[in-house]
């Protein structure tokens, strides 16, 4: 079992014809799981399942599950774990996700591992799950949060390290950028309490059951990257001789 901190700075080889299976990306808000989670999209091509996006897209339309789910959002509280176990199950059901997908933000109960060991293990075709942790400084965390803008399509900004060439206006799209509402430094502290009550242990769930490595996520976005597709090819070496 590897758990140390990985450090490559080189660009880790990835091609179309890797098998990368289900992949978990945790840590806590604001260590780049949504930013890496696209790299690994476009390395892949496998997909993101991100469910805080999904609640997102759901709360912006109106649906009945958004509506349940919006002022728990809002104030940076988990949603319940029967609710986001089932639009994950929905999602798993999709054929893009036959190679692989990248989980972002879930788990983020005890329950909720145990939920997708189950739910992966019944399907006899799946390789084992491997977990990346990325970690990041509570300070630097606290300053990336709140700097952080999005499009609506989910292009995500920061005003302090990855500024739009025009201020609140995304660059490929030119729709008004925003910030989300639970962003605010207040909600993330009360993100921050979630994630170590319930969160960390999930990460030590991952970490003894092995396929886990640990990343930097205090460098450059490509460098991140790198690490995180370092990290894949040794987790996946059985698979992808
Ligand atoms: P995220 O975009 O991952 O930071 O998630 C934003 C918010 O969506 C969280 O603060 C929770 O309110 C909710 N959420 C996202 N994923 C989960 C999950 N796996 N379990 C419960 N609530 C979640």
């Amino acid at each position: 079992m590897t758990t140390s901190i990985v450090s490559e700075t080189e660009t880790a080889p990835a091609d179309k014809n890797f098998l990368p299976g289900p992949v978990l990306l945790l840590g806590a808000p604001g260590v780049g799981k949504g930013t890496q989670a696209k790299a690994l999209m476009a390395a892949y091509g496998i997909p993101q399942i991100s469910t805080g996006d999904i609640l997102r897209a759901n709360i912006s339309n109106g649906t009945d599950l958004g509506k349940a789910a919006k002022a728990l959002v809002d104030q940076g509280t988990l949603v319940s774990d029967d609710l986001v176990n089932q639009m994950v199950a929905d999602r798993l059901k999709q054929p893009d996700t036959r190679r692989g997908f990248i989980l972002d933000g879930f788990p983020r109960t005890l329950n909720q591992a145990n939920w997708l060991d189950t739910h992966l293990a019944a399907d006899s075709g799946d390789l084992p799950v491997v977990a990346i942790s990325i970690v990041v400084e509570y300070e630097q965390l606290l300053h990336r949060i709140t700097g952080r803008r999005i499009s609506p399509a989910g292009r995500i900004y920061n005003v302090y390290s990855n500024p739009p060439a025009v201020p609140g206006i995304c660059d490929v799209d030119g729709s008004t950028l925003v910030q989300r509402p639970d962003d605010s430094e207040a909600v993330f502290m009360e993100r921050m309490k979630t994630f170590e009550a319930q969160t960390a242990p999930v990460i030590e769930h991952y970490r003894k059951r092995g396929r886990f490595e640990v990343v930097d996520g205090d460098r450059p976005v490509e460098e991140v990257t790198a690490g995180i597709l370092s990290a894949l090819k040794r987790l996946r070496k059985d698979s992808n001789q």
